[in-house]
């Protein structure tokens, strides 16, 4: 079937997929080799990021741990970024991703605005390699490599199989299998938004605190980046 403009998305229907991920919070240690192949697979800017993990370290001396959290698009199932982009250049497809025309978009930022998670960013126009600019852009499940047969380029390259991906509809595959049987949960129920990007084992008091600023060092050491290369420039938006 065609890709639809504003899809339903394949909730159980038996032959279609569903993708989505599972992040488990115990496995990650922060080695932000997730980050670095995103980068790389989109030629993502300095300064923007399709997928970081940000960095809490909580409790007091001596009984503190160091929290990450990996955090991308959740391409929910009731996307208000959709609802509200008024080109349709922004739609969810029907095996679940949520996807950009870039032809479309006109830059309004009105999806950056609607998105809860701070998912989204501006392109620069400035760029060297990939020529696409001044349009909205986020994360896309690696939609070029999921429909090719392989995993996203953060799963992928996860060495410690935090981040497991694959299609809901599935009753074999891992992904179904974690969220049936884990303590699984997902950023800002409350929104309504349906994620499909399902964490285990987050306690309320570190989703609450991962879920707002400050971001990842990573982020942190990419911002200090693009304002050494880019003086007087100012940042595009889409911290995670
Ligand atoms: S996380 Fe934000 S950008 Fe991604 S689908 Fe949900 S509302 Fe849209
Ligand atoms: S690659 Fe895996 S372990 Fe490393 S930071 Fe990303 S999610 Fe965590």
């Amino acid at each position: 079937m065609a890709i639809g403009l504003q899809a339903e998305p394949s909730e159980g229907v038996a032959g279609k997929k569903r993708w989505a991920m599972v992040v488990d919070l115990r496995r990650c240690i922060g080695c932000m080799a997730c980050v670095a192949a995103c980068k790389a697979e989109y030629d993502v800017p300095l300064g923007v990021w399709r997928t970081t993990v940000k960095v809490k370290d909580l409790g007091q001396y001596p009984n503190t741990k160091r929290q990450f959290m990996p955090r991308l698009c959740n391409h929910c199932d009731n996307p208000p970024c959709v609802r509200n982009c008024p080109t349709e250049a922004t739609y969810k497809h029907e095996e679940g991703y949520v996807l950009q025309r870039y032809e479309r978009c006109i830059a309004c930022r009105t999806c950056m605005a609607a998105c809860p998670y701070n998912a989204r960013h501006v392109l620069p126009n400035n760029r060297t390699r990939v020529k696409i600019g001044g349009v909205v852009d986020k994360c896309t499940f690696c939609e070029h490599r999921v429909s090719n047969g392989l995993v996203p380029a953060c799963v992928q390259t996860c060495i410690g199989r935090t981040r497991i991906f694959g299609d809901l509809n599935d009753a074999n595959s891992e992904v179904r299998k974690l969220v049936a049987q884990k303590a699984v949960a997902v950023l800002k129920p409350e929104k309504g938004t349906k994620p499909q990007v399902y964490y285990i084992q987050p306690s309320q008091k570190i989703t609450d605190q991962m879920s707002s600023p400050p971001a990842s060092y990573a982020a942190k050491a990419d911002a200090e980046a693009f304002y050494r290369h880019n003086k007087g420039r100012q940042f595009f938006g889409g911290v995670l």
